[in-house]
């Protein structure tokens, strides 16, 4: 299991277009979801996010109206302040609304701890979308070359995947 950020990174970068092609291989065979689905399970258990912080580093945070309304709660505020004091638009959409960041990364980031831990916006409980959240298993696996290059379970989940997918390596070998 590699969780050296650095290696991450590098190995990520060279395999991404590897990555690449097998999202799309996916998305035209059958496959073994159950299967990915554990071994994600497995990977995810042995890597500490809390010890990692890597995507509130390097990547924006999607936040959204429940989002918005359950960090209001939380720091007793009102939502219009959320917005204000929080959030800013999304360097690559700019309609999509984003909580603010720092040079370290997300504003709620200190160190390796979130400081609004207990209601943070759904997007980082389901990071990084592997196995939970919106949509398809498929429709997910377009971002996950790109995770790959920051994210240790997502590195490791896909050469996992890509080594028990018996169609692919015969595809990448032909
Ligand atoms: S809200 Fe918390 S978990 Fe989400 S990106 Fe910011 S620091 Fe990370
Ligand atoms: S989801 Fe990935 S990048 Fe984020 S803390 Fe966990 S291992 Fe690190």
């Amino acid at each position: 299991m590699i969780t050296d950020l650095v290696q991450i990174k590098r190995l990520g970068e060279k395999a991404q277009p590897e990555n690449e092609r097998f999202g799309k291989h996916l998305r035209r065979q059958n496959f073994p979801e159950l299967r990915f689905r554990r071994m994600a399970e497995e990977i995810e258990e042995q890597i500490d996010c809390r010890a990692c912080a890597n995507c509130c580093k390097v990547a924006e945070t999607d936040i959204t109206k429940r989002d918005i309304e359950r960090l209001a709660k939380y720091l007793r505020i009102t939502p219009k302040q959320v917005l204000e004091q929080y959030t800013t638009s999304s360097v690559f959409e700019k309609n999509e609304t984003i909580l603010r960041r720092r040079e370290t990364g997300c504003i709620f980031l200190d160190g390796n701890d979130c400081t609004i831990y207990d209601a943070r916006p759904d997007t980082c409980r389901d990071f990084p979308h592997l196995m939970r959240g919106a949509g398809s298993f498929e429709s997910r696996m377009w971002q996950m070359p790109d995770r790959a290059t920051y994210c240790p379970i997502v590195y490791n989940a896909l050469e996992a995947f890509k080594k028990i997918t018996t169609s692919f390596k015969t595809a990448v070998l032909k």
